[in-house]
């Protein structure tokens, strides 16, 4: 039996998890549950899947939470804030870690996991993004295992030969084709991606995610992030990483060899294939998913992605090359814009002017520990909420 724990399992990563692990409850227990500050979900979670810890990031939320639990009678201990967080991830009880909490705040919590050798299934990519060296070093040193739960880098873990981590020449490897759908907004003409609304950029063809990662899609920010996280996860440089357009989200990613073989990983676009895939891992279990039918999917199609329509996707190329602490800068710009722009606050296209405007501002260092991580990401913070009050109005 496999104790897990779920951080942010009231997202839509952790409910489908939670989904998964349903199915299997002769070789899954849920230790602990986490969540921001949504009281009313982790406390239905909590009836359903009586864990014995909940933790929320946020003290008047675990307070709540902690008081209706006791009135219903269940016994789950509560803990709040980050210490919590990282408490739960670190239990000797538990093997595996679920990382899906959204953004740098779930870079302490998935660390302390590595830290104590778990099994970590990776969805919260910015943390990686963030403290690439310094994450593939604990993971090394501790001898956890690094799942990725991104479904492209699910695809290219199933598709890469053993051995890969010495190196993808070695391994016979030339290239990761890295797939992206292009979002909503592929063939919106460019003059009209001014006034696109949240609720526009939230509609995303083929996944159905949470809002910042959704967004992230529709500026192909979220491409971006995938190829330093792929750099990272699979030990290789974003020359040898190439983003392909490939609308249907059929095929998740592809890994090119030097015999001229192209292996892909193809399946419905949802997440429980992903997911399953990394808590069985060497094993297959069933995750619920439809199976893929060829003959309604019918089309594949493939297209170099429009860097003059995706600036962010330059962005991040630029980022990875220039590593050190450059990522974390980007990652936490991108964050403050993409949540002021979901609250209606600057326009859709100025999401990655002003990532870029933080990029140019904030000088990079080596990002060698914690502190120089940690810093970075605050200063990129403060200088885009500087821009943000100084500069940038709607309209
Ligand atoms: P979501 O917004 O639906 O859920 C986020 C979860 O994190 C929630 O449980 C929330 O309570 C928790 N959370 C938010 N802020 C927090 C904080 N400050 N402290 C502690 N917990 C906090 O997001 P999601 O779509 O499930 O994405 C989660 C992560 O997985 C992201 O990093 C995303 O990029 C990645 N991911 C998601 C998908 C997907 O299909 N949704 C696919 C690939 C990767
Ligand atoms: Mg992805």
């Amino acid at each position: 039996m496999q104790g897990i724990t779920i951080l942010g399992s009231t997202g839509s990563i952790g409910v489908n998890t939670l989904e998964v692990i349903a199915r299997h409850p002769d070789k899954y227990r849920i230790v602990a549950l986490t969540a921001n500050k949504q009281v009313d979900r982790l406390f239905d979670q909590c009836k359903t899947c009586q864990p014995q810890y909940a933790v929320m990031a946020d003290a008047t939320a675990a307070q709540q939470l902690d008081e209706r639990l006791k009135q219903a009678g269940l016994q789950v201990e509560v803990l709040a804030g980050v210490d919590g967080l990282k408490y739960v991830s670190s239990l000797p009880q538990v093997n595996q870690v679920m990382a899906a909490i959204v953004g740098a705040a779930g870079l302490l919590p998935t660390l302390a996991a590595a830290e104590c050798g778990k099994r970590v299934l990776l969805a919260n990519k910015e943390a990686l993004v963030m403290s690439g060296h310094l994450f593939m070093k604990v993971v090394a040193q501790n001898n956890a295992e690094l799942l990725p739960i991104d479904s492209e880098h699910n695809a290219i873990f199933q598709c890469m030969p053993p051995a890969y981590q010495n190196g993808l020449e070695k391994a016979g490897v030339r290239k990761i084709l890295l797939t992206g759908s292009g979002g909503p907004f592929r063939k919106t003409p460019i003059e009209a991606l001014r006034k696109v609304t949240p609720d526009e950029a939230c509609a995303h063809p083929n996944w159905s995610m949470g809002r910042k990662i959704s967004v992230d899609s529709a500026t192909m920010m979220n491409k971006g992030l995938e190829l330093i996280e792929a750099c990272w996860l699979f030990n290789t440089t974003p020359q040898q990483v190439q983003v392909v357009v490939h609308p249907q989200s059929v095929i998740h990613s592809m890994v090119e060899y030097i015999d001229g073989s192209v292996l892909a990983q193809m399946g419905q676009p949802d997440m429980r294939t992903p997911i399953a895939y990394a808590l069985a891992w060497p094993e297959r279990i069933k995750s619920g998913v439809e199976r893929l039918d060829l003959f309604a999917v019918a089309h594949l199609d493939f297209e170099e992605p429009d860097k003059n329509r995706f600036p962010c996707l330059r962005l991040a190329e630029e980022a990875a090359r220039q590593s050190g602490t450059a990522p974390a800068i980007m990652n936490a710009a991108n964050e403050v814009a993409v949540e002021a722009f979901l609250q209606e606050k600057i326009l859709f296209t100025h999401i990655a002017t002003l990532v870029e405007e933080v990029l140019e501002s904030v000088t990079s260092s080596a990002a060698d520990d914690l502190e120089m991580i940690l810093q970075a990401d605050a200063a990129a913070r403060s200088c885009a909420n500087e821009l943000l009050q100084r500069r940038y109005k709607k309209g």
